[in-house]
């Protein structure tokens, strides 16, 4: 029986339930994290916690939840949870409020909700089952500020169904000025040539946590020149690679982009070489957590 944690408890996932009045159904006020946990051990956790801080002060909640006992709820869900790798999701709201009005009352009880998803991953350097992603470019329909990880989701909803529609994988999103922002759910790479770059981080886009590792692992690496800077669509559409990144999907290489090959249409060499480099980091964070497990 799959358990989450709802509001302080441990309960079946089928005994979960919230009140009609609780402001994440009304208004959709309130915030999310995905965090991947290999091995048991929640990945870039400090990150997600820090993104979440961010979240919640940026929509004005009090984080009903210290670091520490956050990490304490995702460990004992992992635990009773089944999957060696699993995703975990935990939403905070602002609660449950007497009355349908957008107008906060004051001391509201955040609601706490905490579960979690088997992830298949493969955790090895075996890319022979890797196949390119297709994608296509959409107008960016959402609101001004993109970097919070808020749960009002309709927008990006909308953005994934139309990618499914016109049979692809991933909508990348394209601003008033033609530029990119990021995916559906996702960030935007391109390479061309010996450069690597990626929207900059602010207000259009989330800060994705993938996405600064991605950089963290190329930064210093004299063989790629890396940019946080705007991309035009004119520029994605003629990149030698493109890929999207996420912290369920890692990073993946898009070889179709509206209905044309990227590139070559076959999945890139510098794409190798940086999933090489990412999944190498978190093999030897699982190899750390085996020999030095927490106790
Ligand atoms: N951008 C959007 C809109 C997302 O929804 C996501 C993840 O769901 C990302 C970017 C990637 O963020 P992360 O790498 O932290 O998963």
């Amino acid at each position: 029986m799959t358990q989450v944690y709802l509001n302080g408890h441990f309960i079946n996932q089928q005994d979960a339930m919230v009140s009609v009045m609780d402001r994440g159904f009304m208004f959709a006020d309130g915030a999310y994290e995905v965090i991947p946990a290999f091995y048991q051990v929640p990945f870039r956790v400090r990150q997600h916690l820090a993104r979440l801080d961010f979240s919640l002060s940026s929509i004005r909640i009090e984080n009903p939840l210290k670091h520490e006992e956050w990490l304490r709820v995702f460990d004992q869900l992992l635990a009773q949870n089944s999957g060696e790798h699993q995703s975990i999701y935990l939403q905070v709201t602002r609660g449950v409020a007497p009355d349908r009005n957008h107008l906060w009352p004051k001391g509201l009880e955040p609601t706490v909700l905490v579960m979690t998803t088997p992830l298949q991953m493969k955790l090895d350097e075996d890319f022979s089952h890797v196949q390119g992603m297709t994608a296509i470019t959409t107008e960016d329909l959402r609101w001004k500020r993109c970097d919070i990880k808020a749960i009002a989701l309709l927008p990006n909803v909308l953005h994934r169904q139309r990618a499914e529609e016109a049979g692809a994988d991933e909508a990348i999103l394209i601003n008033e000025q033609g530029q990119v922002t990021e995916g559906s759910s996702s960030n935007v790479f391109i390479v061309k040539g010996n450069e690597i770059a990626t929207p900059p981080k602010g207000m259009p886009i989330l800060g994705g946590i993938t996405r600064d590792l991605v950089i963290e692992l190329l930064q210093f690496d004299v063989n790629y020149q890396l940019s946080e800077r705007m991309v035009s669509q004119d520029e994605l559409h003629k990149a030698d690679e493109v890929w999207i990144t996420s912290s369920t999907k890692e990073i993946c290489p898009v070889t179709i982009l509206d209905k044309q090959p990227v590139g070559d249409g076959k999945v890139g060499p510098v794409w190798y070489e940086t999933a090489s480099r990412y999944q190498r980091y978190k093999q030897q964070l699982a190899t750390e957590y085996r020999e030095n497990p927490p106790t």
